[in-house]
């Protein structure tokens, strides 16, 4: 957790970079009225199983999709990490529509992608891509997909890329269960989304080089090397000095349960997975652990470290995540999005939060007694001269001045913008 020099407690960074100013949340909470938290989930859920750390072509699917988005600090990451040239099977671990965002840009025609704004270093790589089957592999079954029908269209809809129904009995059983129980939890979306994976794609395995999958019932228990390396014995720093590649996974079958707090239930699109004890093993040469994000707690601070958020009402971070609904709220303190509510929901979801809570923030201000508001307009200039610490803060105009020249660099490309994906040229394009 990164901390000022004077020990003082700051907002979490997993990048830090030797470019950045670091102000501690105090000095932030002396200055103004509201400081509101919205810093997201940077990490991502671990597997916890064997091989997940050691072995070569296992990422993080955060670390892919921050790559093809031009992430400053995961541009530079990925081409010592994977080389797509050298791939030609992947499987993606959970079902959530991250899961599907990263199938989509491994399966997709590189060309389709020209237009946006995925950097040239990016399309350049998935112009090498060997990449010709994606299996998509969840814990449970249809009914509990994490993957929303629009994301599943699109995927069903991508040129010369065929879905092939692993097991099409299960889809049938699962749109059955749908049937019978008319009133289980987002029952119409559920409808749809097996009516659409019912129907398929619409280009054929037959006449397809491409093709993916969407595999139920299982769960990763080991990541195994290639059969070559798994008859060699592994080095004491194994993974360090001697780096073996991901030759397959080993899963455990599943079978649906109903949650032990609710034995009773025979709506099952809450049942969860009990592991049986038939195991499976299938060959791959890249695994994406797809299984959802996290965000980071800040010393000092309550943190819910089951839900992996901050505690609050309405926004007002609590003073305590033991007993929420007694506990007081703490005064200036705000949390949004990902860090308030856990990491699910889309862009609209997020964007709502925020108006709900800049609500919040815009009544406590109003309700507070007149002359013991913090906020001077001093407060910006004393904090960027104590803290910036010798480096280079950059305005909101120099900001637009960044935007504006991705998108004269696209134009001129042909594309909606090339992305600027190093801070020191950032900083160049504003000196
Ligand atoms: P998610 O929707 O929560 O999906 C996580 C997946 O991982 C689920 O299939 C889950 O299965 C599985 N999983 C969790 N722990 C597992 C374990 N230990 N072993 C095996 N599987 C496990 O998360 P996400 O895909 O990271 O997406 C996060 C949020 O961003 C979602 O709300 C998503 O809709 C949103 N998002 C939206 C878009 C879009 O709108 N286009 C794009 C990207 C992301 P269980 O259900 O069994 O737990």
């Amino acid at each position: 957790m990164p901390s000022d020099p004077n020990g003082a407690v700051s907002v979490p960074n997993t990048h830090p970079s030797a470019l950045a100013a670091t102000v501690p949340l105090d000095a932030l909470r002396e200055h103004y009225d509201a400081v509101l938290l919205t810093y997201g989930a940077s990490l991502d859920r671990p597997l916890g199983i064997p091989g997940e750390d050691t072995l070569l072509n296992v990422l993080s699917a955060r670390t892919f999709v921050n790559w093809y988005n031009g992430h400053p600090y995961h541009s530079s990451l990925l081409a010592p990490l994977l080389d797509l040239s050298k791939l030609e099977h992947a499987t993606i671990i959970g079902q959530g529509n991250v899961a599907l965002d990263v199938a989509r840009i491994l399966l997709k025609d590189v060309d389709a992608l020209r237009e946006y704004d995925v950097p040239e270093p990016v399309l350049a790589e998935l112009a090498r891509s060997r990449i010709r089957r994606v299996d998509i592999v969840g814990r449970r079954g249809p009914l509990q997909l994490a993957a929303t029908t629009k994301e599943l269209r699109e995927m069903l809809n991508l040129p010369g890329v065929a879905f092939d129904p692993s097991d099409r009995a299960l889809l049938d059983q699962a749109a059955q269960d749908v049937a019978a129980h008319p009133k289980m939890d987002g029952a119409r979306a559920k409808k749809r989304a097996l009516g659409l994976l019912q129907g398929g794609s619409k280009a054929t395995l037959a006449d397809s080089r491409r093709s993916w999958s969407l595999e139920f019932l299982k769960s990763p228990v080991e990541l195994l090397p290639t059969a070559d390396e798994l008859a060699t014995a592994p080095t004491p720093l194994e993974g360090v000095v001697a780096p073996r590649n991901i030759g397959a996974v080993r899963y455990v079958q599943n079978e649906l349960v109903p949650p032990s707090s609710a034995a009773s239930t025979t709506d099952p699109s809450g049942f969860v997975a009990r592991a049986t004890s038939s195991e499976t093993v299938s060959p791959t040469s890249v695994v994406f652990k797809s299984v959802g994000y996290r965000s980071i707690g800040l010393p000092g601070l309550p943190f819910d470290e089951k839900r992996g958020l901050i505690p609050n009402e309405s926004g007002r971070v609590l003073e305590t995540s033991t007993d929420p609904r007694g506990s007081a709220t703490i005064p200036g303190l705000y949390t949004s999005g990902w860090l308030a509510r856990g990491p699910t929901g889309v862009i609209a979801t997020t964007m709502f939060d925020a108006f709900a809570t800049a609500d919040v923030i815009a009544a406590d201000l109003a309700a507070l007694p007149d002359g013991k508001e913090k906020r001077n307009s001093a407060g910006d200039e004393f904090l960027i001269e104590r803290w910036r610490g010798g480096k280079r803060v950059v305005s909101w105009e120099d900001w637009e001045r960044i935007d504006r020249v991705e998108r004269e660099r696209g134009k001129e490309m042909g594309k909606l913008r090339e992305k600027i994906t190093s801070v020191e040229e950032m900083l160049d394009v504003v000196s």
